[in-house]
């Protein structure tokens, strides 16, 4: 039952404590420092307050042992009077003569008359006795009186000194005097004692309280109790009442008005001081506490702000309060929401970039092993077209141009001709008796005769010269700016280095034809001349050079 009294009170406790805590997050800031403040200064006070009624208490309390000393001794001094006043009164009848006549003769009943009932009835005392040197009462007005015989006060009279004191009996406390009974002149020994006492009661109690001059209350108290073998006045609060041995009997217990102007006045001028350093230590406090609350909250701000400029943009500031810091983290917080959202967008826009640039990349990789085996191939096309090229534009058996890498040649040649107006000769060359050649030492042979001729071309060509097999053992000889005479004097040479082949089977002889071009002809009109000039080259005895000649055509 008591656990579950704690649990819920705790479960209590921590919602109530959240709550506050809560509300205190919402308040504003000025209203939370003002709410601190006022925490502090009723803090302060409080406790300067507790200091000053500490002070107060102490003051008053020396002020009340001091104002007890005083009581007590002024008590001591009025007691010790109204005993000599008791003292004076019994020696003023302890020296009648006719009062020390009837004790000699023993007139009890004149004793009664003018002394005991005299002394009682108009001085109120409790007790009057005469106590004879044998150790006898004569006379009392009490019944109870043989302990009177025993007090040291009585003894003493005896002795002849007279002498009061305080004495107690059966609960009551008595102003005793003993003196004594002598005649006027003191000539005579003393024949008997005079006893006086009074019981101390509230009568003699008031009497004495008037005579210290304060509205003391005076009790007496029988029942007391004793330090050790002497009882403490300040303990006690009272006067110690001793017999005449010293003996303590009773306690006279003093109630009096306390707390005095002066000590009031210095209190005052102490609580000023202790208020005006209080006030000086509540201000430095306040300052330092504001000082602390405003550092506190701009370190907070300073942290987050640290932390979104590190790129940790998940950083917030947590202030619940609607005030300017409330605003202030609000903006703050939804800045860094904002900027955290371009961040991720960004980065999300990054990845995708990066993404496509890695395809890319894997793409530029491919196309680049395309483009390569392209480049491959094309390289391949290229030398198999150039092949094909110089294939269909060259001759097989002897490697010069073919009949239609010849032609081409011929008519761009003659444009050129044309163009720069310059002269342009052909020298037509066919190998005399080939068919026979090839009879006799076979086909192989004759191939061989034909490599030996176009070598011999080959050489004789100048660089821009066009060497062609025409066709079969016919070969062409194109020659750019060289005019007729200077194409004869080519021909006839190389006919000359025809005719010194040293072809194993049979000596070799060649008939040429050579015509220039014409202005304005066609390039038919070039080649059908020379063909002619050869015709009559062969026709002419072969071995020989003939010039195209148009009389003769
Ligand atoms: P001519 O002196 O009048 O020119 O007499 P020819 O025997 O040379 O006359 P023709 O023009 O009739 O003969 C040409 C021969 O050349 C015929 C052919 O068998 C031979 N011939 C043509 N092309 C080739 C070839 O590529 N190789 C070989 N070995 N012989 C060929
Ligand atoms: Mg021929
Ligand atoms: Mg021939």
């Amino acid at each position: 039952m008591l656990h579950r009294w704690r649990t819920v009170s705790k479960l209590y406790l921590q919602q109530g404590g959240w709550q506050v805590r809560h509300r205190w997050e919402r308040t504003p800031i000025g209203v939370r420092f003002a709410f601190t403040l006022t925490l502090l200064l009723i803090g302060l006070l409080t406790l300067w307050l507790l200091m000053n009624l500490a002070y107060l208490n102490d003051a008053l309390t020396h002020q009340a042992r001091l104002n007890q000393m005083r009581l007590v001794k002024t008590t001591e001094i009025a007691l010790e009077r109204e005993l000599m006043n008791l003292l004076r009164h019994t020696e003023d009848y302890s020296v009648w003569n006719d009062a020390r006549e009837a004790v000699l003769k023993r007139d009890r009943q004149w004793l009664r008359i003018n002394a005991v009932d005299w002394l009682t009835q108009h001085f109120y005392y409790d007790i009057v006795a005469i106590i004879l040197p044998q150790g006898k009462v004569l006379i009392s007005n009490c019944s109870e009186n043989e302990w009177l015989l025993n007090l040291s006060l009585v003894q003493d009279a005896h002795r002849g000194k007279g002498d009061a004191g305080l004495v107690r009996r059966d609960g009551a406390v008595y102003m005793m005097s003993a003196a004594p009974i002598y005649d006027e002149e003191w000539q005579q020994p003393p024949v008997g004692v005079l006893v006086l006492a009074k019981s101390l009661k509230h009568v003699q109690l008031s009497q004495l309280s008037e005579q210290i001059g304060n509205r003391v209350v005076l009790t007496l108290s029988t029942q007391f109790q004793t330090h050790g073998s002497h009882p403490s006045e300040g303990d006690s609060g009272g006067v110690i009442l001793r017999d005449p041995t010293g003996h303590p009997i009773a306690l006279l217990t003093l109630e009096y008005p306390h707390a005095t102007k002066n000590l009031m006045q210095e209190w005052l001028s102490k609580a000023k001081r202790t208020l005006a350093v209080a006030s000086v230590v509540i201000a430095i406090l306040a300052s330092l506490l504001m000082v602390g609350f405003l550092r506190a909250y701009i370190a907070r701000f300073l942290t987050a702000i640290h932390r979104v400029a590190s790129g940790d943009w998940g950083a917030r500031i947590p202030y619940a309060a609607r005030d300017e810091f409330g605003f202030l983290a609000q903006t703050f917080n939804r800045m860094a929401i904002q900027l955290q959202q371009a961040f991720e967008e960004q980065e999300r826009q990054r990845e995708e970039i990066q993404a496509q640039n890695e395809e890319l990349q894997a793409l530029y990789q491919q196309l680049r092993a395309a483009h390569q085996e392209l480049a491959q191939l094309n390289a391949e096309l290229v030398e198999a077209n150039r092949a094909l090229a110089q294939a269909a534009l060259t001759d097989g058996l002897t490697g010069l141009k073919n009949h239609r890498a010849f032609q081409e040649s011929l008519h761009s040649l003659v444009q050129m001709a044309e163009r720069h107006r310059q002269p342009l000769s052909l020298i037509m060359l066919d190998i005399d008796h080939f068919k026979q050649f090839n009879d006799r030492f076979g086909h192989p042979a004759g191939d061989e005769l034909l490599k030996q001729v176009a070598e011999v071309l080959r050489q004789s060509a100048r660089a821009y010269d066009v060497v062609a097999r025409y066709g079969g053992e016919e070969f062409a000889l194109l020659l750019p700016n060289t005019t007729l005479e200077q194409a004869v004097q080519v021909a006839e040479r190389i006919r000359t280095q025809i005719s010194q082949i040293q072809n194993p089977h049979a000596p070799v002889s060649a008939s040429l034809g050579v015509a220039s071009y014409r202005m304005g002809t066609p390039p038919a009109t070039l080649l059908y001349e020379a063909d002619a000039a050869l015709y009559r080259a062969k026709h002419n005895g072969r071995n020989q050079v003939c010039v195209y000649q148009p009389e003769a055509a």
